[in-house]
């Protein structure tokens, strides 16, 4: 099932999001849901607050860059209570994009390199050093599970550049090719 994403201006993406435990319910189904969002919209990765849940569920498809990135074909995981342990690496800049931003792209900074746990689907854990264009994903997307995003990144100057995009989300006016539920 598609869900409706999440926009600037909506509360639930400034939380810190909690952690989930193996009762949480229909988990299964919600991961199901949150790949269908994602992927009908365009998007690499979803967190659970842009579909309005504060809980650390993140869904990450690199498949659509495997046609440049053979390396990336089928890459399609979940990943429960992720946390970044540490970012290291050189500092790379890329331009960035978010569902619940749209039409914004501005460049952002990000450490090249990131050691992360999470869980597995199946509430397996992992810890794993991640290198590259996976790590620039999961930065932004395990931003959302801190009640941040991409614009928190950028200069005062850029940032200024943009408020009229945002002030035109919270008036609940942004447009995009995917269902949205913004704050008006
Ligand atoms: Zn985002």
């Amino acid at each position: 099932m598609i869900l409706p994403i999440y926009v600037y201006g909506q509360p639930v993406l400034r939380k810190v999001a909690e952690d989930i435990t193996p009762d949480y319910p229909n988990l299964k189904e919600l991961i199901a849901n949150m790949f269908e969002t994602m992927v009908h919209a365009d998007g690499v990765g979803l967190a659970a607050p842009q579909i309005g849940l504060p809980i650390r569920v993140v869904t990450i498809t690199l498949d659509p860059l495997s046609e440049d990135y053979p390396e990336f074909k089928d890459f399609n995981k979940a990943y429960i209570n992720p946390h970044i342990l540490e970012v290291a690496g050189e500092e790379v800049s890329m331009e960035e994009g978010c569902l619940s931003l749209p039409g914004i792209h501005e460049t952002v900074k990000r450490g090249d390199k990131i050691r992360v746990k999470y869980m597995d689907e199946n509430f397996v854990e992992h810890e794993e050093v991640v290198e590259g264009y996976l790590a620039r994903v999961m930065q932004h997307e395990f931003d959302h599970l801190d009640g941040k995003m991409f614009i928190d990144h950028i200069s005062a100057l850029r940032k200024q550049m943009i408020k009229g995009k945002l002030n035109t989300m919270l008036k609940g006016k942004a447009r995009s090719s995917y269902k949205m539920k913004q704050v008006k």
